[in-house]
């Protein structure tokens, strides 16, 4: 198409440029014929070798007609005395010269007016016609388009063989993508991506390796938590066990030993029995927020119910429980979660404080959140510690932990059902003084 286009073009400069060459030879001999006698004796010499050389440079046939349309000279002494009547020399005896092309039949023709001046006035006494061949044109024109279609069918080789190169070039970093894609959906483990052969791919790489990795920490932590889950739940079974098989070894155990003995099972069942409540406790939590049942809910008294519930543990160490509203609160929550929240933060304040301590509940709001606050006066938490405390089964001192009951699961589980709530936690301690959890909760739910 662009190929034809050009070739037009070059075929219709290279046929305006002769047309003009010839119409200004013709124009010239057009003079010397009308200062001359030639229409009436067309015997000069000197003009009959120029008619003739006009019709050898162009390859072409001049004709000379007169007034009455008779062909007074035709260099190829065909025509010579025959009368011509076409429509360009018609037209040229108008006065103005024509020409036009014939691509079919491969020639010009072109007519100029041999003009005298009469009284000031210019008379046509006779026309020149000449046809010219525009063979050596159209050589040209079929050389160039051999070369034309040579250098097509080299660019369509370089464009294919490029266009290969590249695609090669381009498809090959996201290959080993892919593979690597594979080869982890087929559980294999891989190394980090380094495709970064252009920016879409190195953009492709880090997202990967983001994903990659984030995956790794989730498998990491469930395969910690399942190994976490079993330990927990084998360790007062395995108490259990021994309590009973040192009881069957035995013979006529005393009474009191079996009492003993027995109590300590209890005790190990309901070890077992809370870290399977808690353990479910935080199944629930984990599902989405959707399973959120969100109602209006007066806070106040929310957390005087729970507080009503702990208030005998407290009182059994002599632990002064205060609980202090510096506003009436409504909120959208989850009444069972942030019950579970809240009193498995009195609960601990309770458990790590000392004797005759004191646990300070607070409730507060602004136009946005509401706040709690569980203060304790008691053995603080390491500062170490305070970046795991959040953690699922860890407990700080785990000698310590002994004496005083706990799964490590309470508050992982408050901190779930805060976050559920689009809310926040956060912890302020200083060893052997106490500790502060203060929570942030959105006054209008946000699902
Ligand atoms: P646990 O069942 O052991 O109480 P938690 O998840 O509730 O588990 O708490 C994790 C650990 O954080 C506890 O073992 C305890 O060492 C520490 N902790 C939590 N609350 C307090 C507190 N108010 N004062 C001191 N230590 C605390």
């Amino acid at each position: 198409m662009v190929k034809e286009t050009i070739l037009k073009k070059y075929e219709n400069r290279a046929v305006f440029w002769r047309t003009a060459e010839i119409q200004n030879q013709c124009t010239i001999l057009c003079n010397q014929l009308s200062t001359t006698n030639y229409l009436k004796e067309p015997i000069s010499e000197v003009l009959n070798t120029e008619l003739s050389q006009l019709s050898n440079i162009y390859d072409g046939r001049v004709m000379v007609i007169n007034e009455e349309y008779h062909i007074v000279k035709d260099t190829f002494g065909i025509e010579a005395g025959k009368t011509i009547i076409s429509p360009d020399v018609i037209a040229c005896f108008s006065g103005i010269g024509t020409s036009h092309y014939d691509g079919e039949s491969r020639y010009i023709e072109i007519t100029t007016p041999i003009v005298e001046k009469i009284n000031g006035k210019n008379h046509v006494k006779g026309v020149v016609l000449v046809s010219v061949s525009t063979d050596i044109i159209h050589e040209t024109l079929n050389e160039l388009s051999g070369k034309a279609n040579l250098l097509f069918a080299m660019m369509m080789l370089i464009v294919a063989v490029g266009g290969t190169f590249l695609a090669n070039l381009m498809v090959k970093p996201l290959e080993e993508i892919s593979h690597t894609i594979d080869d982890i959906a087929e559980g294999y483990d891989s190394d980090n991506l380094h495709v970064d052969a252009y920016t879409e791919t190195k953009r492709i790489s880090e997202a990967f390796n983001k994903m990659r990795n984030r995956m790794q920490v989730l498998d990491d932590s469930r395969q910690e938590f399942v190994s976490n889950v079993s330990h927990e739940l084998k360790t007062p079974l395995t108490s259990m066990k021994v309590l009973a098989d040192s009881l069957l070894a035995q013979e006529d155990v005393p009474a009191e030993l079996y009492k003993e003995f027995l109590g300590d099972i209890a005790e190990e069942i309901e070890r077992e029995n809370n870290i399977i409540n808690d353990l479910l406790s935080l199944v629930k939590m984990d599902r989405t927020s959707s399973d959120l049942n969100v109602k209006s809910e007066n806070i106040n008294e929310l957390i005087e119910r729970n507080l009503k519930r702990l208030r005998p543990i407290a009182a059994l160490r002599n632990i002064e429980l205060v609980y202090e509203s510096f506003r009436p609160v409504m909120a959208e929550v989850d009444e069972v979660k942030l019950s579970l929240a809240i009193s498995n933060l009195v609960e601990n304040a309770i458990k790590y404080n000392k004797e005759n301590g004191w646990v300070h509940v607070s409730l507060n709001a602004d136009h946005k959140y509401f706040y709690v606050k569980v203060a304790d006066s008691g053995v603080g938490i390491p500062q170490e510690a305070l970046d795991h405390i959040f953690e699922r089964f860890y407990r700080v001192d785990k000698s310590h932990s002994k004496e005083i009951s706990g799964t490590g699961l309470g508050l992982a589980i408050a901190r779930n059902a805060i976050i559920t709530h689009r809310g926040a936690i956060k912890v302020h301690s200083e060893e052997g003084e106490g500790t502060t959890f203060t929570v942030r909760v959105p006054l209008n739910y946000i699902s």
